[in-house]
Formats: C-alpha cells, sequence, structure tokens
C-alpha cells in the first residue's frame, strides 16, 4: 500500500532509486565476504571503500576517519562508550537536554553508574549557549554531546562555537548529525568534533547502516569485539549493499541540499502560514525565530493531543510525527525537548511534526497541491475541538 502523504521523513526516507539501483547487484551478484582474499572478496572490498570516499567528501572528512557502523544509535553508543573508556579518570559529562534516547539513555546509565551529568537547557527557542557548556565544564568532564539538528524541532546548534568551549575545556566533543546529514552543510573538520554520527536512512539511504567519524589522532574504542572489519574499529561481517547504497546517498546529498533549501524550505514556511491560519492564537511553531533545518515544521496546538491527531491523519493515509515520547494515546507525556524548551503546559500534549523530503519539490513530481489533504484533515480536526470546546462551556 503507497501512503498518500508521507510527512514524517524525520523518522525515515523514501530509498532514492540510485541507491536502491546501486545495492542490487551487492545483493544477487557481488555478495562475496570483503575480507575473502579472492577476486570477488575484492570486488566487494572495493565497493566498501569506494563508499568510504563518498561519505568522507560530504562531510569534509578523511576516508580512514570513517567507520560504518549498523545504525545511527550504535554510532552515538560507540562515540560516548569510546569517550569514556579512553578517560577513566574523568567522572563528569555534558550533554544536552534535548538529545536523541541514543545519547540520553547512554546518559542515564552512566549516572547509574557514579559519574555526573550535566544536561545543559536550551533556551525557548531550542538554541543551547556556547556561553552554557562553558560555564558546565570542569577539569574532569570527560565529553561534551550536542546534536547537530533536533530531530523535533529541526533547530540548528551553534555547534562550532560550541566545538571551541569544548576543547578549550580539554574535553571530548562528540556531536549526533543524524538529522543535519543531507539537510544543512555539515563539515566535519570545521565542527572540532572528535566524533561525529550520522545514519544513512534519514538521508534516502537504505536502514541499518549508521557512520561514526572519529577524528585522526583522537582515542578510539570499539563497542563491538570480533573481527578486524572496519580497519578493527567495528567487528562483524560489513553490510556491503547498505554500505555502497549509503555511499551513494551522500553523493546525493549535496545536491539534495540545494533542492531543500529552494524548494522544500518555502513549502515548509507556506505550510506554517496555513496551519496559522487554520489555529490562530492555539498554535505555536516551536523554534520559529532559531535556524531550522529547511524540511522540519513541529507545532504545538493548545488542548490538544498529538497522538490522536497522529491517529486521526492515519486514518486518512497521512503521515506525521508527534513530539510525544509515549506509545498510548491517552497518556501521551511531552517529550525532553518540549519540556525544556519550557512550552506552556496547555500545549505540550498537542505536538505535531511535519517533515518534508526532496520528493515533496517539483523537482522530484511533488506539488503543492499535495498538501491539501493534510490542511483539509486539520481544518475538520480544528472544527470538531472548537465544537467540543463549545459544548463543556
Ligand atoms: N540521533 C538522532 C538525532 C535521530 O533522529 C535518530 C533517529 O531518529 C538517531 C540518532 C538514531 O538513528 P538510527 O535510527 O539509525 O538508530
Amino acid at each position: 500500500m503507497k501512503t498518500s502523504v508521507y510527512l514524517d521523513n524525520n523518522a525515515t526516507t523514501r530509498v532514492d532509486d540510485q541507491v536502491l539501483q546501486a545495492m542490487i547487484p551487492f545483493f544477487t551478484e557481488h555478495y562475496a565476504n570483503p575480507s575473502g582474499l579472492y577476486k570477488a572478496g575484492k570486488i566487494a572490498k572495493d565497493a566498501v571503500e569506494g563508499s568510504r570516499e563518498m561519505v568522507a567528501e560530504l562531510v569534509n572528512a578523511k576516508p580512514k576517519e570513517i567507520i560504518f557502523v549498523g545504525c545511527g544509535t550504535e554510532a552515538d553508543n560507540t562515540a560516548l562508550w569510546s569517550a569514556i573508556k579512553c578517560q577513566p579518570y574523568k567522572k563528569h559529562i555534558i550533554v544536552s537536554s534535548c538529545e536523541h534516547p541514543a545519547v540520553s539513555k547512554v546518559a542515564e546509565v552512566l549516572k547509574q553508574q557514579g559519574y555526573e551529568v550535566t544536561k545543559v537547557l536550551p533556551n525557548q527557542q531550542g538554541i543551547i549557549s556556547p556561553d552554557q557548556i562553558a560555564r558546565a565544564l570542569r577539569p574532569d568532564t570527560a565529553l561534551v554531546s550536542i546534536m547537530w539538528a533536533n530531530n523535533e524541532t529541526g533547530v540548528v546548534q551553534p555547534v562550532e562555537e560550541i566545538g571551541k568551549v569544548a576543547k578549550q575545556g580539554g574535553a571530548f566533543y562528540h556531536i549526533d548529525a543524524t538529522q543535519a546529514v543531507g539537510k544543512v552543510p555539515v563539515n566535519f573538520q570545521r565542527s572540532l568534533a572528535d566524533y561525529l554520527v550520522f545514519s544513512a536512512h534519514k538521508i534516502h539511504g537504505p536502514k541499518g547502516v549508521g557512520v561514526l567519524v572519529v577524528r585522526e589522532g583522537v582515542c578510539y574504542q570499539p563497542l563491538l569485539l570480533g573481527g578486524a572489519q572496519e580497519n578493527k574499529c567495528r567487528a562483524g561481517t560489513e553490510n556491503v549493499p547498505g554500505i555502497v547504497g549509503t555511499g551513494m546517498a551522500t553523493k546525493l546529498a549535496a545536491q539534495n541540499i540545494l533542492v531543500l533549501f529552494r524548494d522544500v524550505a518555502p513549502l515548509r514556511d507556506w505550510l506554517q502560514v496555513q496551519l496559522k491560519n487554520i489555529f490562530g492564537a492555539d498554535l505555536m511553531i516551536l523554534g520559529e525565530s532559531a535556524p531550522r533545518t529547511p524540511n522540519t515544521l513541529m507545532v504545538a496546538i493548545r488542548d490538544a493531543n498529538g497522538r490522536q491527531i497522529q491517529e486521526f491523519l492515519s486514518q486518512r493515509d497521512i503521515v506525521v510525527g508527534t513530539g510525544s515520547a509515549c506509545s498510548c494515546l491517552k497518556k501521551s507525556t511531552p517529550s525532553d525537548t518540549i519540556v525544556s524548551m519550557q512550552v506552556p503546559e496547555d500545549f505540550q500534549r498537542g505536538t505535531v511534526r511535519i517533515s518534508l523530503s526532496k520528493y515533496n519539490s517539483p523537482q522530484y513530481g511533488g506539488r503543492q497541491d499535495d498538501l491539501l489533504p493534510l490542511l483539509h484533515a486539520l481544518t475538520i480536526w480544528r472544527q470538531a475541538q472548537l465544537l467540543r470546546r463549545k459544548a463543556r462551556q
């Protein structure tokens, strides 16, 4: 079944046709193990190395700094544990209060193990200031971990400025760039990150491949122990088709960023205006005056339940995300990001995340009119909400 209106691209994206075509021969023809010393193994190995070069080029890193892993979560976990294991004498870490669970859950475990964890709060626009990081840094800070762009709001952090502060303070610096790569330019060299992470399935690549970039010369401890794959940095037989698809996805990503800024951001801004017309003062745009990724629009609706709106839209074949952390319909809990941005309480549960992609642009067959079913459905939902309110009065 084809989803008629797919607007949850921060959750995952459609695989690009060119990515799929690049991958197929590595399932059916060149399926040999890249560790094999025979010719067929070398073909697979060369393909992995070709992808490594493409990935390195996109983020301005060296090919030898790229490690392919199983997903963004694995890359984040590996980076955090590596920073900890490399500095056993340091017992403090700094994370933002808006991190993805791939980071925040590791921070929780570290806390249980006796580490001190400073959670830095954003301002109401969702931005973390470098000054806050400077104030939180201590001589025993092992790591500063900040996401480049937020998965819910799309708010982009001042990662280079934070990097300068973290490095002056002598801490390792980890950036979760999973929602930034392929949406805004990401320059690993300039970011000053020791570890940077992203995931192929967010950029029209396949699921099952994460990328961990480790700065040359920086201490690194692998998470998985076993074979000598990935230059002894990540044990386990390489997902060759996935890695080939990741290479192709990164090759296409620079062009995609142009399309997102040229065609998709104006569409997002148009949607924003339409939603304000429908909901008036009962709608907030989260991070509206902060720099945001060009595809993301997170709204909060007063006295609403984002999960119920998601379900209402899903019944009409329209797919959106929400900002709540609980999967149950009735008792949805606002996410850490929403709470820490100090979204007023009567808006906190009514979050809906709309995330577009290049497939919404005319170059890829998308039309503004394709979004009308969403606006139509939300208008119906709003009318029902107003009727319910009136009945309660
Ligand atoms: N970090 C961020 C900011 C994300 O948005 C995601 C996925 O939603 C991840 C990490 C985890 O990536 P993966 O799904 O590849 O494990």
